[in-house]
């Protein structure tokens, strides 16, 4: 399906499925809810087992996602996400604003020096949503559990897969029993044994796997604003940042929510003081983007600061040298593809992921070989770009940051490319609202990543903006340099 072109092609199938879906975190809900709405019957295996929360706070507090630690990490949920909601399930993203969750358009982003400010063709599109990770994931919850197609087994974890040969006929479960199915969708999130369960079938084709760091761990800090206070507008800087040594954001949540997030490089131990709580809040006073943020009176924590380690950009493929490794089995979400958190496409892709899935059910029906086939292809043409994207930046990055610890000589194509993103790409886009939107088209993932600098009017505006760098003030700094940084963090343990 293209990108550019929303479409909603499908109606109610008329030879619906036993679907046997193992997970029941973004992918697996969102996989379950647009299958059962296609008209399958689907049963959604989720090894946790809490009762269902009755509140978005209730459900951030207290809900035991101990499956999906990263729940509790900050989540951007962008545009690509909202517009398949939209057009699938509408009612779902309604409630998901009447429980607190708010939108950000473009036009309320645009840069304030834009003074072009009239809406354009595709702005209904460009929303991103505004809420914490376990709200989503809880509205989806709730929705899949109020479907008629669909049973949820809570507390039912899955310990592999039924299957003749290769041929994949549903689940074995922990408790020792069997669970048949016309269709295994495995949504076990980035810790799965998903190859495992595979290698356990014994066939001659086994999955190959590709995967690199993301080279960064996350920090993050939620908070809950005063009585009679409001988090203003993204500023002129934006919400977040670049230090060189040290990336950082803040994220707009529901119900009054917000968080703070560091993308620490993975050899910056010093940095990682940043989880005394007394560091955090002085490091974030020193960036100035943030400023609005953490304004004297205006909220308070409601966690302590959070970290995820362990983070990598992954791809697998279940089509070998055009042979299924297995059939009537469909790999989703982080299990298949996962990028690095800092750009926020995880829940975006497992979204189109459930769309792709339900079109080629749509279109191959029980033909299990077609339908592994169109799965592959859907992986390759709409998921595989946005990996191999998150994999060069990474890259790039992680070579800046070792040069700049190793003191040796930056590579110069990965300085190249940061000189021209930060001196021609992003100043055009605070000059020129189309080349701002395309620009966060490209970073909400509704166009294809390549599309960005094939666009002759963005590529032209970066040029030029990049060619009279010199003739333009320094950028303002976003905060100090690395070691006043340690200093500032070191004062606040100290003290
Ligand atoms: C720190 C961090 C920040 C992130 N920020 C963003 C962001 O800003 N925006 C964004 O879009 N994405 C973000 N992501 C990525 C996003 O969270 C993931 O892409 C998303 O959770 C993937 O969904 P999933 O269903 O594949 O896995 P999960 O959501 O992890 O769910 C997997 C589920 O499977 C269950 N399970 C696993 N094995 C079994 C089994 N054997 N039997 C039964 N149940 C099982 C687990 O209990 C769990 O509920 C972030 C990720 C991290 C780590």
């Amino acid at each position: 399906m293209s990108t550019d072109t929303p479409q909603q092609t499908l109606t109610r199938t008329t030879d619906p499925q036993e679907i046997a879906v193992v997970g029941g975190g973004m992918a697996g809900t969102l996989a379950a809810l647009v299958l059962a709405r296609d008209g399958h019957r689907v049963t959604v295996y989720e090894r946790d087992d809490t009762d269902l929360p009755d509140t978005a706070d209730e459900a951030f507090d207290d809900w035991d996602r101990r499956g999906a630690p990263h729940a509790r990490q900050s989540h951007a949920i962008l545009a690509r996400l909202r517009r398949i909601l939209r057009e699938r399930a509408p009612d779902v993203l309604d409630e998901l604003l009447a429980q607190g969750a708010t939108e950000l358009s473009v036009e309320r982003i645009l840069p304030p020096d834009i003074a072009d400010r009239e809406p354009r063709p595709g702005d209904d599109d460009l929303v991103l949503l505004c809420c914490r990770r376990l709200t989503i994931e809880w509205v989806l919850r709730r929705a899949v559990a109020a479907e008629a197609g669909v049973t949820w087994q809570g507390g039912v974890g899955v310990a592999g897969l039924l299957a003749e040969g290769t041929d994949v006929r549903g689940l074995r479960l922990d408790d020792g029993t069997t669970a048949e199915a016309d269709l295994v969708v495995v949504g076990g999130g980035r810790n799965s044994p998903v190859l495992d369960w595979i290698a356990e079938l014994g066939g001659a084709l086994q999955p190959l796997e590709e995967q690199s760091e993301a080279g960064i761990i996350y920090l993050s800090r939620f908070y809950r604003l005063n009585e009679g206070q409001e988090l203003p507008l993204l500023t002129k800087d934006g919400a977040g940042g670049d230090l060189g040594y040290v990336a950082f954001a803040g994220f707009y949540g529901d119900n009054r929510t917000f968080s703070i997030t560091f993308g620490v490089p993975t050899n910056d131990r010093e940095l990682m003081a940043m989880r005394d709580e007394a560091a955090w809040e002085a490091a974030i006073r020193t960036l100035t983007p943030l400023e609005p943020w953490t304004s004297e009176g205006l909220a308070e924590p409601i966690t302590g600061v959070e970290s995820m380690a362990r983070l990598r950009n992954r791809i697998r493929r279940f089509v070998i040298d055009g042979e299924p490794v297995a059939t009537g089995l469909v790999v989703i979400g982080d299990a298949a593809v996962a990028t690095n958190p800092w750009y926020g496409k995880g829940c975006s892709l497992a979204g189109i992921a459930a769309e792709e899935l339900s079109e080629a059910l749509a279109e191959h029906g029980r033909d299990r070989v077609a339908l592994a086939h169109a799965m592959d292809a859907a992986v390759r043409a709409e998921l595989e770009p946005h990996y191999t994207l998150a994999v060069r930046q990474d890259a790039d990055r992680m070579k800046l940051h070792g040069a700049m610890h190793d003191g040796t000589e930056p590579d110069p194509m990965a300085v190249a490319t940061r000189d021209f993103v930060y001196n021609g790409l992003l100043p055009a886009t605070r000059m020129d609202p189309d080349v701002f939107r395309a620009f966060f088209r490209a970073f909400n993932m509704l166009d294809a990543p390549d599309a960005l600098m094939a666009d002759p009017k963005v590529l032209t505006a970066a040029m030029q903006a990049h060619a009279t760098k010199d003739e333009r003030p320094p950028a303002p700094k976003l905060g100090p340099e690395r070691d006043e940084f340690l200093a500032v963090m070191a004062g606040a343990i100290s003290a």
